[in-house]
């Protein structure tokens, strides 16, 4: 026997005419396949969302998430899954699970706790446990999981989804009586990334006021025939893969004749229609999902067209790196037997380790004194940079004195360091002061309930003021894209007269740590930050990894709880 609850709604599955819950009104049979861990949220989506199931999972005791996609994969009455979450029980399984039913029917998610103060309210209300966000935006994007933001969202893009084909691109044709709703729904679709392609010439012919590029705007006189014929003309032209319809009642031949106008066009269209009558959020003649205001028409388009997007791309593959996978799980073996509870690791365990993985180091020579340290220079060749061992954040308490030219310089910068910072200070290293470049950061933490994740962000001083980043589960698969999502990416490409740097170099640093917090799952965190990117290579000057013994696996973790 399997148990549903506790703490839940009941279930129903409109097509067996059960209803099994103690909803307040009656469930309408549709397209979409509902899970709520919320009886309020289900209770609000219910009546405006028509179900082919809905279980209401409460507490989770058993029936998880995981077994409902499973079920409602192969469901022939569901099209489109819709999901309520405050908790993940098996994160890393839901993503396999959702990836693959994510191929044939869109996954739809709403996750609440995303801050502070919502994960509060998410503990206390079903004792789930906190879970950074971040891995869970990249989790179920790499799954191809369409995440919302808000309940509205939800219901707008499922019914998009359950009633219309996905688009085939993101040009969109935007057709109507009302000039303005449309030059708003024509910026909407601007600013989420879909284009509005000028229309060829010669295509409608209408009155005299008409603008007929794109937005097409037949003005307030036109019928429902015209607006019928204007929408299947645009629908017809190659280089549009949706048309948006936006009508403004009650004008040209009214509301409910132009409602079924556009339900016939869009029959014979072939591609996704969709509307916007303002004021009325509905479906037309059980068939072209219709929103109240154009934004919303264009936000539930535009998460269609990334989600045709992730179906049309082949699933990735990993990028193959040469590491020596023992030799660093040996540093970690031997950090954690001397420091059980687990603690930072020393910079030379730390080169050790990420040179096991391939991740370039700058030279760095380990110097007590000044003596230590004029010798070290004169090794690593001036001009050279002195650092304190110590003290995490070097920098805020002056521990970090670039580019000394002379031995007297580093003697004086050695003695001052070591009386500003005091017994803080246990040592200090020389490396080579490099030559300028883009500062990266790069990074990774391994949580233990999402595993791992890798960060690449714009570093330096200015890391956390600036928080341009970027986040990957790992295996790494797409390092390039991964770089583009930031702001400074403009940076690494040649911006105003500095040219571009060894992108490809950063790219394979990226992998390399990718694969050492999937390989490691005792590293808690690590930081290389900078990495210092030139025309020459990209290079660590600065790396900081925290081991942790490590947690059960989630699995494990829920049995015990059983
Ligand atoms: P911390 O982060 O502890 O303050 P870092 O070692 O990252 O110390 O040094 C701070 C800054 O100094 C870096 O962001 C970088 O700009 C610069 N820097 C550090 N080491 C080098 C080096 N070897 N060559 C050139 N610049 C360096
Ligand atoms: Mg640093």
């Amino acid at each position: 026997m399997r148990l549903i609850g506790p703490n839940c709604l009941g279930i129903v599955n409109t097509a067996a005419h059960l209803n099994a819950s103690f909803l307040p009104h009656h469930p309408v049979q549709g397209r979409v396949a509902l899970m709520s861990q919320s009886g309020a949220i289900a209770a609000a989506l219910l009546q405006r969302l028509d179900v082919s199931m809905f279980v209401s999972v409460g507490n989770k005791a058993d029936v998880s998430s995981n077994d409902l996609l499973q079920c409602w994969e192969d469901d022939p009455h569901t099209d489109v899954i819709a999901l309520y979450l405050e908790s993940f029980g098996n994160p890393r399984k839901f993503v396999r699970i959702a990836r693959r039913v994510g191929a044939r029917k869109p996954v739809l998610l709403v996750k609440s706790g995303r801050g502070e103060a919502g994960g509060r309210a998410v503990r206390s209300h079903t004792a789930a446990a906190a879970t950074p966000d971040v891995a869970v935006d990249a989790l179920v994007r790499a799954a191809g999981v369409i995440r919302l933001d808000s309940v509205p969202e939800l219901i707008d893009t499922a019914r998009l989804l359950a009633f219309q084909p996905l688009p085939r691109g993101s040009r969109v044709a935007v057709v109507g009586n009302s000039g303005g709703p449309e030059a708003m729904a024509a910026d909407a679709c601007e600013r989420r990334g879909l284009t509005v392609p000028e229309l060829p010439s010669g295509l409608l012919h209408a009155r005299a006021a008409a603008a007929l590029g794109n937005p097409v705007d037949l003005t307030a006189d036109a019928t429902a025939a015209e607006l019928g014929s204007a929408v299947r003309a645009v629908a017809a032209v190659p280089d549009v893969d949706a048309v948006l319809v936006v009508y403004t009642p009650p004008f040209g031949s009214g509301l409910e004749e132009t409602r079924r106008a556009i339900a016939e066009a869009a029959k014979e269209a072939g591609k996704t229609v969709l509307a916007c009558v303002v004021g009325h959020d509905g479906l037309i003649g059980g068939r072209v999902p219709s929103y109240a205001f154009p934004e919303q028409a264009v936000q539930a388009l535009a998460r269609a067209v990334r989600y045709a997007e992730w179906r049309r791309t082949p699933e990735p593959v990993a990028i193959p790196v040469p590491v020596d996978r023992e030799a660093g799980r040996q540093v970690v073996a031997a950090a954690l037997e001397a420091h059980p509870q687990g603690g930072w690791l020393s910079p030379e365990a730390t080169a050790r380790l990420l040179s096991c993985y391939g991740v370039t180091l700058t030279e760095s020579a380990e110097a007590c004194g000044p003596d230590e340290a004029a010798r070290a220079a004169a090794r690593v060749g001036f001009p050279v940079v002195l650092k304190a061992v110590g003290p995490v954040h070097k920098s805020d308490v002056g521990g970090v004195r670039l580019d000394l030219r002379t031995e007297d310089e580093l003697r004086h910068a050695y003695h001052e360091m070591s009386e500003r910072i005091g017994p803080a200070m246990t040592g200090a290293i020389v490396q080579p002061m490099l030559p300028a470049g883009v500062e990266m950061i790069v990074g990774g933490v391994n949580y233990p309930v999402f595993g791992p994740l890798v960060m690449a962000g714009m570093g330096g001083v200015t890391a956390d003021l600036l928080a341009d980043r970027a986040f990957r589960v790992p295996p790494v698969t797409d390092p390039a894209g991964m770089l583009d999502e930031l702001r400074c990416a403009p940076l690494l490409h040649g911006y105003r007269g500095s040219p571009a740097v060894d992108v490809k170099s950063l790219e394979d640093q990226l992998i390399r740590i990718g694969r050492l917090l999937e390989d490691l799952p005792q590293v808690a965190e690590l930081d290389l930050n900078p990495v210092i990117v030139t025309t020459g290579g990209a290079t660590t000057v600065d790396a900081r990894i925290r081991v942790a013994p490590a947690q059960a696996p989630p699995t494990a973790l829920l049995r015990r709880l059983r």
